[in-house]
């Protein structure tokens, strides 16, 4: 199933080579999928030292992944970063509000 995730991603046209540098890659999934109360620091501590770090955040926030460990952050972690990230987008304000206006003169 998750094969075909990637695959339906990468029909979107959404690059997921970055996978192949994955720090986890051949990690034990319950490192990353632990058990409720149990300790996420192993996994957090590979994720740390993984090249594709950036890239597999954006993949967990943009996908929403409820479960386990993405680079470096829990489920809760990655809630508030797309919660600050709505607040930023809702009060923002349009380029065309912030640019400097241009008066132009006749002749
Ligand atoms: S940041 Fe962590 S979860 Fe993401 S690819 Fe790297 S090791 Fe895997």
């Amino acid at each position: 199933m998750f094969e075909n995730l990637i695959e339906a991603l990468e029909a979107e046209g959404i690059d997921m080579a970055w996978q192949d540098f994955a720090n986890c890659r051949g990690a034990d999934p319950d490192l990353f999928f632990p058990e409720r109360g149990a300790s996420t620091r192993t996994a957090k501590g590979i994720c740390r030292e993984c090249s594709v770090q950036a890239e597999c955040l954006e993949f967990a926030i943009v996908s929403s992944e409820k479960f386990g460990i993405w680079a470096a952050l829990s489920e809760r972690e990655r809630r508030k970063i797309r919660k600050e990230r709505r607040i930023a987008q809702n009060t923002a304000k349009p380029a065309e509000l912030t640019a400097p206006l241009t008066i132009r003169t006749g002749t």
